[in-house]
């Protein structure tokens, strides 16, 4: 397995109330309510940079898109595009789902980062647009570039990185992973560490989902760097540990599988935040949990928040809670069910 420096490759998690979303705003409660509610929900926003040309892309921009430009500022990156994993709120941004749709809170989030940077396009699969532009009805169709057609299979950075889209229903019917350079998979709410996304969310498919599981991420490489899209105990797992100990096991697919177990695999390979962004992967990772946490060096200092042991997710300080469409995973894992969340 490749090395990032010796592929040129650059990879940042952005994970709110640690690197983004710190800032407490005097005149504007309701932003500080929503930074509040971004760090319960633990979303990891992805940067991904080519070292030569220092073009970068942004997979998930949300939360506190500012803060996320600020930091690409600070390591001289040029945004070239916007990826999107899925439609969700947490991902996108804009107004909250229904039924907090009317009420006067806008999320920063893609729309925003269109706003901010002209001359970039997002990136995202078809059949999650709809519901992206119903959300976000500000943004124009000529900035969205469908992924997963014939032309649009894969987006290069600078000479050396390639970014391939794969479509993996389920969690939402255009849902998608991004394979950098055929060995660092952003995985979205798809494949989290030791858990699968939901399905019981609009466009949501339990059948769609086992049939990604077992064949379209199933198929990959036991080597490859999984990063998901949220925290739930690790921000990191490789394909192996998923076919193992996750979700792409034989036995594991689907539902019925204990929630402690699943619990338990989450953070068997977790590791305390050391505050900062998180340089990922810089060197072989293959099996060797150990090489992964040697590997990640932190590129400025902020607060430090959580312990990763998962237990600020027990619901949201926030009165605005989203339970019905933004569940956290406190209230899922007393199911003894999978864990289905994001
Ligand atoms: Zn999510
Ligand atoms: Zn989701």
């Amino acid at each position: 397995m490749k090395d990032n420096a010796a592929m040129g490759l650059t990879v940042l998690q952005l994970v709110p109330g640690r690197d983004i979303a710190t800032e407490r705003s005097l005149t504007s409660p309701i932003q500080n309510k929503i930074f509040d509610y971004a760090e319960v929900m633990r979303n990891i926003v992805y940067v991904i940079a080519d070292s030569d040309s220092k073009d970068c892309v942004i997979v998930d921009a949300c939360w506190d898109v500012d803060g996320i430009l600020s930091v690409i500022r600070q390591e001289g990156y040029r945004v070239v595009a916007a990826l999107v994993t899925h439609y969700h709120f947490d991902h996108v941004g804009g107004a909250p789902p229904p039924p907090y749709d009317t009420l006067p809170i806008k999320v920063s989030g893609l729309s925003t980062l269109l706003k901010r940077l002209p001359h970039i396009k997002a990136y995202i699969h078809p059949l999650d647009v709809p519901y992206i532009l119903n959300a976000n009805p500000s943004i124009q169709t000529s900035r969205i570039i469908h992924t997963c057609t014939p032309t649009t299979m894969s987006l290069h950075l600078g000479t050396r990185t390639a970014i391939r889209f794969i479509h993996c229903p389920g969690h939402t019917p255009g849902s998608q992973s991004m394979l950098v350079n055929e060995c660092r998979l952003l995985s979205g709410d798809t494949l989290l560490c030791g858990l699968c996304g939901r399905t019981d969310l609009p466009g949501g498919s339990k059948a769609e989902m086992e049939h990604t599981l077992r064949h379209v991420l199933g198929s990959l490489d036991d080597r490859i760097v999984v990063m998901p899209g949220h925290d739930y105990g690790s921000e990191w797992s490789t394909i192996g540990i998923e076919r193992d100990k996750g979700c792409l096991g034989e036995d594991l697919v689907g539902y019925g599988y204990g929630a402690t177990s699943a619990m338990s695999i989450a953070m068997m390979h977790s590791h305390p935040h050391t505050g900062g962004a998180h340089h990922l992967m810089n060197s072989d990772v293959k099996s060797d949990t150990q090489s992964v946490r040697s590997s990640i060096d932190t590129v400025r200092s902020t607060s430090t928040v959580g312990s990763g042991s998962g237990n600020d997710r027990n619901g949201s300080s926030w009165s605005l809670n989203m339970s019905s469409t933004l569940t956290t995973t406190s209230s899922n894992m007393s199911g003894g069910k999978k864990v289905c969340t994001g």
